[in-house]
């Protein structure tokens, strides 16, 4: 008989974040075909309000300790590793995000359970648990299995639906008091993004630049086609290292993952740790003077031309 499911919830500044309605989805539709119950912790201190929400889970912990609203990795695997002992949990769901990626290997090492990361997919089969994790930046999609069906899956975001994680539906909430913590690690500061600059993970369209641009004054030219199409300009990780625009806008592993209707790449090589943050555009069009260059294999539509003979006279074009 399997043990139940737990969910780790993330939240931000008190907004639940999309992860944990993308996990609780999935979540309840496993616990549900593996005929178990699905619980889910909240930390910090405004866990409780954020409890109230998760109602698509049996019941919910909550750890309302102020040193934990963004946990140490180290407080988070510790309070984790002592739940699975005590309710013998099969799966626990971690979000990948910046926010709680790190808890998952820890709790992996201590709780000796193993550890799935970047998972994109799961599915049951004749009772055994299978998932796709996507290696090098999604270059390679692997289907593993646990033994036991036990172990600590790091969600890749973006990767299940989040509508199917909300419900109007009140869970149970058990309140655990836990004693303050000793930390090497301790969180000090949110930095807040630049403030007023465009949100691109909400943009239908994106014009992307690369370093095929070649330089800051041509961004205007980027820009303009940008606002002509209603949408705004994001960039590969050289044009921000360049300063020329700002962390928000850089697309890819260290930057955003965006999924606008129509990503309109310009003078970007396709290097995996871009591809990651816009393959699942639902339109991609590339320019490139390289046909080699690998954005022409995640792009539906490629020009193979200078992107300074095609950008001008399509402004035009579009300003009649
Ligand atoms: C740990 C790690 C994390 C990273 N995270 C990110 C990340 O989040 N985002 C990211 O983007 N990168 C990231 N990178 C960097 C990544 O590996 C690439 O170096 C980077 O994406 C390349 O950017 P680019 O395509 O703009 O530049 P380049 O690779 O230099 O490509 C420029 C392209 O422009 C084309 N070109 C040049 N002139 C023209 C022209 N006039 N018209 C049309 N095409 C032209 C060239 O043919 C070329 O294909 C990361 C790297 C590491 C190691």
């Amino acid at each position: 008989m399997p043990g139940p499911i737990l969910i780790l919830a993330e939240h931000l500044k008190g907004e639940i974040a999309d992860i944990t309605f993308e996990m609780l989805g999935i979540g309840r539709k496993l616990a549900d075909e593996l005929k178990v119950t699905l619980h889910s912790i909240v930390f910090g201190k405004e866990a409780e309000s954020i409890a109230a929400n998760l109602g698509v889970s049996d019941s919910v912990f909550v750890v309302n300790n102020p040193q934990m609203d963004i946990p140490s990795t180290d407080i988070a695997s510790n309070i984790l590793k002592s739940l699975i002992e005590q309710k013998n949990y099969s799966l626990v769901l971690i979000g990948g995000t910046n926010v709680s990626t790190g808890i998952g290997p820890k709790l992996s090492f201590r709780s000796g359970l193993p550890f799935i990361n970047f998972c994109r997919n799961i599915w049951v089969k004749d009772g055994m648990v299978g998932f796709t994790s996507q290696l090098f930046g999604g270059k390679i999609l692997s289907d593993v299995g646990l033994p036991g069906n036990r172990g600590i899956i790091c969600i890749y975001p973006g990767s299940f639906p989040s509508n199917a994680g909300k419900s109007d539906k009140k869970p149970s909430i058990e309140t655990l008091s836990l004693p303050a913590e000793e930390t090497k690690v301790v969180f000090k500061q949110y930095i807040e993004p630049e403030a007023g600059d465009v949100d691109i993970t909400k943009q239908d369209v994106l014009v992307s630049i690369g370093r095929g641009i070649s330089n800051a004054d041509n961004i205007s030219m980027a820009e303009e086609l940008a606002a002509i199409l209603g949408g705004a300009v994001c960039a590969s990780r050289p044009v921000i290292d360049q300063g020329w625009l700002p962390l928000s806008r850089q697309v890819g592993k260290s930057g955003m993952t965006v999924k606008p209707k129509l990503y309109l790449s310009l003078g970007v090589s396709g290097a995996p740790e871009h591809v990651e943050g816009m393959k699942d555009s639902g339109l991609i069009l590339a320019i490139n003077t390289d046909p080699n260059a690998p954005i022409f294999s995640v792009a539906q539509y490629g020009i193979c031309a200078d992107l300074f003979d095609i950008i001008p006279p399509l402004i035009e074009k579009l300003k009649t």
